[in-house]
């Protein structure tokens, strides 16, 4: 056999496997979340063919923002496909697992799916759902996601209202259809239904772009959001214009899910799927980190979004993703974030202060430093997002979240001493981010994909430095190199001290953990089970370990207070804190020889060195 010929072949047989798409007719994609309150969603979705022969239909495996094969396709059940009116069969591809092979017959020019989504999660309650669209449909294998137009309707539950990014609503009772989008802007665009919602315009003064603030909540008192505070997520907007010099997106919405156990978010290039806490916009408890997570998620509009690592410009769904630059993806994100909710007072500079402390001592006493460089949590980040948090400290975990912020703070840093205080991160934002706007009628989103030379070039032509050394060290290096140098650079270290720490205690309150990383060695969560465990520790020392319930403390039943007080008493007392745990069927006790007392961090000024964090927070907006 020839070249020629096996080219041909091969040419051949992928005609008879990948669906010809039609480029102009869309794929009509009709869903019924009328039951999303019971965890389920159906659809109806007829794709256009060219030529019938077995074709193979793909689920989204690897899905942007989660940055890896994270698709549930456990949860796609009763799959039928049919042609002409005819069932027809279908069987799994037994390499891979999202792929699904069906034969039409001859004169045939549309496959018809039905389908289910089911057990979708705790963003689905009885008076709010938060439909993902890569949770709901089927596309021909190979195409491109930019190329798939889709004809989209949606049936909500009853007089719920809803909101998403996605153009040209047109309600018509308890269904919306929408304008044809790519498959791009379909998976991109969320969109979150509920009872109970209220829509605030956050645009400042002389922006053309509509940006909102749309939150769904369990109760009215939810939705009852100060105005000042709306005020702050108006500055945050006003802020981020400022950051970037620019904007690429024609709209922008921030949908906020507010019910219990939940805060999280999820970017998007033109809205953020965000989950709070009950309560999680309105009360002060959570105000700093619902305030930083949606700074956070906007920024991933500019860093992640439009500007892309190449490894995560992928062509669709079904092609793996490669993380290695996640700490500028979402490193810088969480940086800027921190910094952006400052400046735009929907964090303080003391709660700023608090975080950056908070972020230097996790990565303090993270023993896996020893074992793990930060590139590697970014390399093996589609792993990590789904460890388990049972001995975090020592595995490490997406690390860059929290090591991120203080590698750029020292980026910032050094471009403000190096240029004597002419230039600093917001240089690089606008040559990196602000290229020219977007223009609405110029159809779909763009992606600048950029690899790690592009970010050291355009660092190098801000600020002339050995960049490519500073980052490779920050990334290769393992302990004993703490990660303090970020805070060092402007002017600050970390010190304990028995006070709390208002930041920590906010996130304690968000995520329910009793934190204790920093006195005894152990993290608990509210329903008392130890969550880590620190191995250099004293409850390392004592044997303590992950899963295990927390019983009692010096033989009184367990409670967090209980066991905080039992650290502060050990200070002056030289007996060990009896910890008796529930591990597995049998009751233990263990002495854990600790007496230092509680300790938490904060920063403290170095007198001899410039103090920079009041410019890096100081508001940038008109
Ligand atoms: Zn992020």
């Amino acid at each position: 056999m020839t070249e020629h010929k096996l080219s041909t072949l091969v040419l051949t047989v992928a005609a008879l496997l990948v669906p010809r798409l039609q480029a102009q007719i869309p794929i009509n994609l009709e869903i019924d979340a009328s039951s999303i309150s019971r965890k389920t969603i159906s659809a109806h979705e007829v794709l256009p063919i060219t030529s019938s022969h077995e074709l193979i239909y793909v689920f989204p495996k690897w899905i942007p923002g989660d940055h890896g094969p994270t698709g549930p396709i456990t949860d796609l059940v009763d799959l039928h496909f049919s042609a002409n009116g005819k069932a027809i069969p279908w069987t799994r591809d037994p390499v891979d697992m999202y792929a699904f092979h069906v034969s039409v017959p001859a004169d045939a020019v549309e496959v018809e799916a039905e389908f289910s989504s089911v057990n979708l999660g705790y963003t689905s309650t009885p008076v709010q759902g938060d439909l993902i669209f890569n949770q709901i449909v089927l596309y021909p294998d190979g195409a491109k996601s930019d190329e798939v137009r889709v004809r989209l309707s949606v049936t909500i539950p009853t007089k719920w209202q809803y909101a998403t990014a996605l153009p040209g609503a047109h309600r018509n009772g308890d269904t919306i259809r929408f304008s044809d989008v790519s498959l791009t802007t379909l998976v991109d665009s969320p969109m979150m239904m509920g009872s109970l919602m209220k829509e605030f315009d956050i645009a400042p003064q002389g922006e053309p772009r509509p940006h909102f603030l749309d939150v769904f909540a369990e109760t009215p008192e939810g939705l009852d959001i100060k105005p000042e505070r709306v005020e702050a997520y108006r500055n945050l907007v006003a802020e981020t214009g400022a950051l970037f010099g620019s904007r690429h997106y024609g709209s922008y919405r921030f949908l906020v899910e507010e019910h219990a156990d939940a805060n999280d978010g999820l970017e998007h290039h033109q809205s953020s799927d965000n989950q709070v806490p009950e309560l999680g916009m309105v009360s002060s408890a959570f105000l700093a980190e619902s305030g930083y997570l949606l700074a956070h998620e906007m920024v991933h509009s500019w860093n992640g979004k439009y500007r892309r690592p190449v490894g995560l410009a992928t062509a669709n769904y079904q092609d793996p993703m490669i993380g290695n630059l996640l700490w500028v993806y979402e490193g810088l994100t969480s940086y800027l974030g921190e910094v952006l909710a400052a400046r735009s007072n929907l964090d303080t500079p003391e709660s700023f202060r608090d975080r950056m402390a908070n972020d230097e001592a996790v990565l303090d006493y993270r023993t896996g430093r020893d074992w793990r460089s930060l590139q590697d949590t970014a390399t093996a980040a589609q792993l990590l997002y789904l460890a388990s948090p049972h001995w975090e400290a020592l595995r490490r975990s997406n690390d860059y979240y929290t090591e991120g912020p203080l590698l750029w703070l020292e980026v910032d840093s050094i471009m403000r001493t190096q240029s004597r205080g002419n230039k600093s991160i917001d240089d690089f934002t606008r040559a990196f981010y602000g290229l020219p706007n977007y223009d609405p009628k110029s159809g779909d989103l763009k992606v600048l994909p950029y690899t790690f030379d592009d970010v050291v070039t355009s660092l190098n032509s801000i600020v002339p430095y050995d960049w490519d050394s500073f980052f490779r060290h920050r990334l290769e290096a393992l302990r004993p190199e703490p990660p303090a140098r970020g805070l060092e650079a402007a002017g600050w270290h970390v010190v304990y001290t028995d006070v709390p720490n208002d930041a920590s205690l906010d996130a304690e309150t968000a995520t329910g953990l009793t934190d204790l990383r920093y006195s005894i060695g152990l993290v608990i969560d509210d329903k008392s089970e130890i969550v880590d465990v620190l191995p250099d520790s004293a409850a390392g020392h004592a044997g303590l370990a992950p899963e295990w319930k927390v019983a009692a403390v010096n033989h009184r039943v367990y409670s967090p207070q209980l066991l905080l007080d039992a650290i502060t008493a050990a200070k002056t007392d030289h007996q060990p804190i009896v910890v008796m745990v529930l591990q597995d069927n049998y009751y233990a006790d263990f002495q854990v020889d600790y007496h230092d007392g509680l300790r938490y961090p904060h920063l403290e000024r170095i007198a001899s060195k410039a103090d920079l964090l009041p410019a890096i927070v100081r508001p940038r907006r008109q």
